[in-house]
């Protein structure tokens, strides 16, 4: 049986990445160690992190006055690391609420400074993203803070506000390299590695050099970008393990046309799972409003709970695996990261007509 994983994170991997992984688990390049066993200070390791970093910075076209940090903690740890360092002496910062990553974003900031929300998605329920205009941002706040694809709500946009002089902060989790984005619009990008990068326990932030150094005094040494901007990711072990395979996928990613040819197949998917919520004649029912809906993550439900429950067991027994949602969301998800073939999204097309029509 083929298996397919739907998981949100931690996510499926290419195969191609996992079979080369596993050919050289025991013997990296014929050095004798696993790179598990690998010193990060011998140039073996150095070799392999600087290719890492070359390759993300070739994929995304990361300008060199960026560093590019590999970090531990999750994206949930830049939800203080983010206003620690770029509140610069500032009393608030911007941030706009599409869900709810936005909101533990925002509940962390606020044991910082005053949060000012811009707009927020709650009246209709997260279900859309609240109109560029009618976004209240303060031309003195320290930052803007947007979550660009909401992992549960399945909440996605890419129209960028233009914000003057205040960096704009993005939490790329779940959308990182699977579209085309100009990181000189950012003043500091995060994502968590576990949904398109790599495994879990390595977090990537690209941020602008001008707002590192910024720190408080008593800012605990590891929660200061200076710290790893200066070493290069090495004041302490990094993770190691995850470094590596990042770069293997940065390596597939750039065997396979790069971003540009990743976003034409994400679209392609995307339009396929889509089509079959759409044209299940109410059978399957997407909550996000169509201008809005998630290249990355598919929320959708039946008419009931029990309905759902048998779908995800149904599907789990054909190989359509991790289908069940959110525990906050409920219903099923999708996620159809760039490791996810188009294959799988015909699989998993098939088996909801296969339901469909027996429900
Ligand atoms: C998964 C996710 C997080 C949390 O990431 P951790 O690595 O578990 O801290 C934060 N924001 C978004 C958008 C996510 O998808």
């Amino acid at each position: 049986m083929t298996i397919f994983n739907f998981s949100a994170g931690p996510a499926v991997l290419p195969k191609a990445v996992l079979q080369q992984a596993q050919a050289e688990l025991l013997d990296w390049h014929r050095t004798g160690m696993s790179v598990m066993e690998m010193s990060h200070r011998g140039k073996e390791f150095m070799s392999i992190a600087a290719q890492a970093e070359a390759d993300l910075r070739e994929l995304m076209g990361i300008p060199s006055n960026y560093k590019v940090l590999f970090l531990q903690g999750g994206a949930t740890q830049q939800f203080s690391m983010v206003p620690l360092n770029l509140l610069r002496g500032k009393a608030s910062a911007d941030y706009l609420n599409t869900g709810i990553w936005s909101e533990k974003a925002i509940t962390e900031a606020q044991k910082f400074c005053r949060v000012n929300v811009v707009a927020t998605g709650a009246a209709n329920g997260f279900s859309d993203v609240p109109k560029m205009a009618t976004w209240q941002c303060d031309k003195n706040a320290a930052y803007l803070h947007i979550t660009p694809n909401e992992t549960i709500g399945g909440v996605e946009f890419d129209s960028l506000p233009a914000c003057g002089d205040v960096p704009l902060v993005a939490d790329l989790s779940s959308t990182i390299l699977s579209r085309k984005i100009d990181v000189a619009k950012f003043g500091l990008i995060y994502a968590g590695a576990q949904k398109n990068i790599g495994p879990a326990g390595l977090t990537i932030v690209i941020v602008r050099e001008d707002l590192i150094g910024h720190a408080p005094v008593g800012t605990p040494t590891m929660l200061d970008y200076q710290t790893h901007a200066d070493n290069d990711s090495m004041y302490n072990t990094p993770p190691t393990y995850g470094m590596y395979i990042a770069g293997l996928v940065f390596t597939w990613l750039k065997q396979n046309g790069g971003i540009a040819a990743m976003e034409q197949t994400n679209i392609a998917k995307a339009n396929l799972l889509y089509a079959a919520i759409d044209n299940s004649a109410d059978f399957y029912r997407c909550p996000v409003a169509k201008n809005y809906r998630s290249r990355m993550n598919v929320p959708f439900k039946t008419r009931d709970a029990s309905t759902d429950a048998e779908f995800v067991k149904q599907a789990d027994a054909r190989g359509l695996l991790q289908l069940k949602g959110h525990k906050l969301a409920g219903g099923m998800r999708a996620s159809i990261y760039n490791a996810m073939p188009i294959e799988g999204v015909q699989a998993l097309v098939n088996f909801m007509q296969e339901f469909a029509a027996a429900n």
